[in-house]
């Protein structure tokens, strides 16, 4: 089987140049052109060896992922839905802003987590993706782009592994992926500037300091352990404490000085004033000196099947200035795409569940409770 060149950082291709029986410099040219130039036939790769070129064509490939449709929103959202194979699809968003420009990426078609909230968890697991598919978004979305606004500069800025699955359960692939991101002879983007959202796997989150401290978020949902189980199943596995601490254990690695958290405002589920007050105790009192930390809310996007409602924007606005009152900097995510279905939580892509994960979360939903002002139970969770 042919080598599929996307599959490698630059130490992989340099040692696969190497095998190929050429030196290593070589490349650092070979990178280029597929990243910075987005090049993909050998041929056209002018700088390169004659000999090189012949050999790559024998033996290797930029293979790019089919695209099975492209959809622009109104707001200038774009979501691409690539073919992995086997029935797979997953799902990579633009989206532009004044001052940059984001990719929201996939790393497994389908996600094991299973969150409540989320379509991607409700479809189930299919498998990993590898290097090659992570990058291959990235490849097409940067390119495509620049051909299509008549440019040679960069047209992404910020990359964001918030599409399909749990980037932590696919660590051995995510690694060498966010490595071509960052390297400056790949797509050059500053720490700061791509981010891993994690649902919470701890002993990763270690291994990602060590090997590629990256900006964080971290998907908390939830301000106790009772209704976080419910919301975010991998809970039960790795507790707020233990979360939080490794939250505190990421931050002298970290680009920067705060760990982001990330809350989806369901209606009567999490989003009442004193669930907001259990937040504030949790994240200012954790081992009596608090997580330096953001929040950025996100309203609730629906999609059928979830049982679930967004809260209204009242509630989430209260919620917001009660945490910024406490002296947390809070946001509140602007919904983009979602006349494609293309915003958080609402990618689904296409997956052949191996998991039965749809089946299990279809017979348990957590039915929304309006919670009385300063309670705070678990929600209800029908079988
Ligand atoms: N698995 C990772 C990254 C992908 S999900 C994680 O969970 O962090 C990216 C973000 O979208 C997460 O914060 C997730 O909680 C949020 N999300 C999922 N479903 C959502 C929905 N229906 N509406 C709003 N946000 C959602
Ligand atoms: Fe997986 Fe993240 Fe969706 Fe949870 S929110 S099911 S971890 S993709």
């Amino acid at each position: 089987m042919t080598a599929n060149l996307l599959d490698f950082d630059l130490e992989g291709l340099a040692a696969f140049c190497e095998r190929l029986g050429h030196k290593r410099f070589r490349a650092v040219q070979l990178f280029r052109w597929i990243h910075q130039k987005g090049v993909a036939r050998f041929w056209d790769m002018t700088d390169l060896a004659r000999d090189l070129r012949a050999r790559l064509a024998e033996v290797a490939e930029v293979r790019a992922l089919p695209v099975l449709a492209e959809q622009v929103s109104a707001d200038g959202t774009i979501k691409w839905l690539f073919d992995v194979g086997d029935g797979n699809a997953v799902e990579s968003v633009f989206i532009p802003e004044d001052d940059r420009g984001t990719l929201c990426v996939s790393s497994q078609a389908g996600c094991a987590v299973g969150c409540r909230f989320c379509s991607t968890g409700h479809q189930g697991f299919s498998r990993n993706l590898t290097t090659g598919e992570i990058v291959a978004q990235l490849w097409h979305a940067e390119h495509a782009l620049r051909r299509r606004l008549a440019t040679s500069e960069r047209v992404i800025s910020n990359v964001v592994m918030m599409g399909m699955g749990e980037p932590l359960q696919n660590y051995a692939a995510l690694a060498p992926a966010l490595r071509v991101m960052l390297d400056d002879h790949g797509y050059g983007l500053s720490r700061r500037r791509v981010t891993v959202s994690t649902s919470g796997v701890v002993p990763m989150m270690e291994r990602l300091a060590q090997d590629c401290p990256v900006a964080l978020a971290v998907s908390l949902h939830a301000p106790d352990d009772a209704l976080r189980d419910e919301l975010v199943p991998l809970n039960r596995k790795y507790p707020l404490a233990e979360l939080l601490d490794a939250c505190l254990r990421y931050l002298p690695a970290a680009p920067r000085d705060f760990i982001t958290f990330e809350y989806c405002m369901l209606d009567g589920v999490n989003d009442t004033p004193a669930h907001a007050e259990r937040l504030i105790a949790l994240l200012r009192g954790h081992r009596g000196r608090g997580v330096p930390c953001k929040v950025n809310l996100i309203p609730f996007n629906p999609f059928p099947q979830s049982g679930l409602r967004r809260s209204p924007r009242e509630a989430v606005k209260a919620f917001a200035d009660r945490l910024n009152a406490a002296g947390i900097v809070t946001t509140i995510r602007k919904t983009r795409g979602d006349d494609i279905d293309a915003a958080c939580g609402q990618l689904a892509g296409e997956v052949r569940d191996r998991t039965r994960a749809a089946q299990r979360l279809a017979r348990r939903r957590v039915v929304p409770l309006r919670v009385e002002r300063g309670r705070s139970p678990a929600p209800e969770v029908a079988s």
